[in-house]
């Protein structure tokens, strides 16, 4: 898979985590992750940085707006549907984009798509 892709499926779970601490049951979390939640979030944070400067600028552009928008930015095919807006993908679409160093992006809803298989 694309390298920049994967940047922004890890920069995609760790937001995932990241609101999960911010918004849900602290006291839950805390005994799941087993550390105080406070440093589990501050330390998601940092890790959040740090992968978002490695990131190519104009992609963190799109993954903010998206994910500001849609609250999902990175979303897997499935059954070369995008699993965002549904639309059936067109299959020369999928077949170029792979193995080349291009980030994929669908082109109803303009979420960043990937494949799972
Ligand atoms: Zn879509």
């Amino acid at each position: 898979m694309n390298r920049e892709l994967e940047k922004l499926i890890s920069l995609h779970d760790l937001d995932v985590m990241i609101s999960d601490l911010v918004n849900k049951d602290i006291s839950k979390q805390e005994k799941k992750l087993g550390l105080s939640p406070d440093v589990a979030l501050s330390q998601l944070q940092k890790m959040r940085e740090e992968l978002v400067a490695t990131i190519d600028r104009r992609h963190r552009e799109m993954y903010d707006r998206l994910a500001k928008h849609y609250g999902n930015a990175v979303v897997p095919v499935v059954n070369r549907r995008c699993s965002g807006c549904f639309t059936k993908l067109p299959t020369a679409m999928m077949s170029s984009s792979s193995g080349k160093d291009v980030v994929t992006t669908c082109p109803t809803c303009g979420r960043f798509i990937y494949q799972c298989d």
